[in-house]
């Protein structure tokens, strides 16, 4: 029997008015695992005025306050480890050993980040003159509409969670329909972490209605949202009726280049990392690998040899690296790009298939796939295929390779591997992309900034930046000298 959800408002869970709801499937094995209320617009106005209420209140508590339930969180999700762990790897299918020794830990590591960060949070003096003071304050923005994607359930909630909160908004949550369930019990933890009733609320149903309704709510300042690069521009489009703000994480399609004097064996086990890590399904994962002519033959057997290794299969067993993909539709979508990179004349050097073994016939499983001999104008080395596939090219100059990088209209992370690091970084400065790694890919920490350009969004989560997004710079100015007499005056009279 699955077990039923329900949505979170002002503190008590809710079901839909309709009384409808929504499955939520285990992608491993095809089986309907919880129902979870599908909500529509009046919860979502119910819980933009249940944060609107609790909106003074959280707001004037000292930073040091919000920091301490920041902190308690942090460890109340530590308590939950396991069965967090368990809940993600059964609603997304991600291996437990990712669940348990990634996904879990930076969750509770982001929300002691953000409890620390904030402490530090300052205004600014300046020196207008000597007749005034003039200074900056941060205002939290109010309430903040978070929307988030499946492919870390809890983790992509978490990077805005945190940071909302710390810095005093109230939030309204619309998680992954997909993949709902780690976020609602992440926010039951936050309040027993002692998040008053209406400062976190969690919609779920679907993103048509449910997130359609929130960046359109009049009293919603802000949409913090991750996802598809179509819904973002959707997103901006109806936000903009009523001039509200949006930070944009957006889809990638990003590159990996090995220049000619890169170590082989390490560029080849980053780029199995960088292209099937959470079965590809990373805004950040490399899907097209651009390798200089004199050693791509060798990189290609050597990133081959090594995908081929990696045990595909049950999520719950912790020797599995590679789970299934989120649903089956995502599969589909993943199995048509391949058929389309074989159609196009790439050459199929691994995978390309479903594995058909006794724990992955039932569920959405692609395998580890490489194709090589890409060109650019390939739908596999063009379009985000979010799934375990990666295009290898050939390149004969760097001119040409940065040319291959910056030929998308994408722009989140690249990666180059080399030994001349001061080559790395004058081509660095020359990729369009919010991150660049040199000699690593897929690497995020809470202390650097995350965001692309170009259609891959903008804005950033992470980092000391992220204060500035959920929070907006007042300028007061104070007239010190107590005369009639103004700088302007002389314009007047
Ligand atoms: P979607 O854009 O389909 O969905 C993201 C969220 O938006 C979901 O909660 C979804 O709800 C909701 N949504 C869907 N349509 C609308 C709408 N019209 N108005 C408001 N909200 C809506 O993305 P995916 O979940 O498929 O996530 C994968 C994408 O996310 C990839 O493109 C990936 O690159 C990107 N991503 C980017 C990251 C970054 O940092 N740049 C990080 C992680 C992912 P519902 O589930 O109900 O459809």
């Amino acid at each position: 029997m699955a077990e039923e959800y329900k949505a979170l408002i002002g503190g008590e869970w809710v079901g839909s008015t309709t009384g409808e709801t929504m499955d939520v499937v285990n992608p491993a094995t095809g089986d309907v695992v919880a129902k979870v209320a599908k909500c529509g617009t009046a919860e979502v106005d119910r819980a933009v005025q249940a944060a609107r209420k609790a909106g003074p209140g959280w707001a004037s508590k000292t930073v040091a306050e919000r920091s301490k339930v920041l902190l308690n969180l942090s460890r109340i999700i530590m308590e939950h480890h396991e069965e967090l762990a368990k809940l993600e790897t059964l609603e997304h299918g991600s291996p437990i050993r990712k669940t348990m020794n990634f996904d879990v830990p930076l969750c509770a590591e982001q929300f002691e980040y953000f409890a620390g960060i904030a402490r530090a949070m300052t205004g600014e003096t300046l020196p207008v003159g000597p007749w005034c003071t003039s200074m900056t304050v941060r205002e939290p923005l109010g309430v903040v509409a978070l929307i988030t994607p499946w492919n870390f359930p809890a983790l992509m909630v978490v990077w805005k969670l945190g940071a909302a909160l710390v810095t005093g908004n109230t939030c309204v949550v619309k998680p992954p329909s997909i993949a709902p369930l780690t976020t609602l019990k992440l926010v039951e933890l936050a309040m027993e972490a002692g998040v008053p009733a209406g400062v976190v609320n969690v919609v779920t149903g679907p993103g048509e209605t449910v997130g359609e309704a929130l960046v359109s709510h009049p009293d919603v300042a802000k949409v913090g949202f991750t996802g598809d690069t179509a819904t973002g521009k959707r997103i901006m489009s109806i936000a903009s009726a009523n001039v509200k703000q949006v930070g944009l994480e957006l889809g990638g399609k990003n590159a990996f280049v090995v220049l000619p004097d890169a170590d082989v064996d390490s560029a080849a086990e980053g780029a199995v990392w960088a292209a099937f890590f959470n079965s590809g399904q990373v805004c950040a994962a490399a899907s097209r690998f651009y390798i200089h002519e004199s050693i791509y033959d060798e990189f290609a057997e050597k990133m081959v040899a090594l995908a081929v290794t990696l045990r595909v299969g049950d999520p719950r067993k912790m020797e599995t690296v590679i789970g299934p993909l989120a649903y089956k539709e995502h599969r589909d979508k993943v199995e048509w790009y391949i058929e389309s990179g074989r159609k196009s004349g790439a050459k199929l050097l691994l995978g390309g298939q479903r594995p058909d073994t006794d724990e992955t016939r039932k569920g959405f499983f692609v395998a580890p796939t490489i194709f090589g001999d890409c060109r650019n104008d390939m739908e596999v080395m063009r379009e985000e295929i979010f799934g375990p596939v990666a295009g290898l090219a050939r390149f004969k100059t760097e001119e040409e390779a940065i040319g291959l990088v910056n030929d998308t209209p994408y722009g989140l992370s690249a990666s180059l591997w080399t030994k001349d690091v001061r080559k790395g970084l004058a081509l660095a400065g020359r990729i369009n992309a919010g991150t660049v790694w040199i000699n690593e890919h897929l690497i995020i920490f809470c202390d650097t900034p995350w965001g692309g350009c170009k259609q891959s969004g903008w804005g950033k989560d992470l980092s000391k930046m992220v204060l500035d997004e959920y929070t907006m710079t007042k300028h007061i100015y104070i007239d010190l000298t107590g005369e009639r007499v103004k700088p302007w005056y002389g314009l007047l009279k």
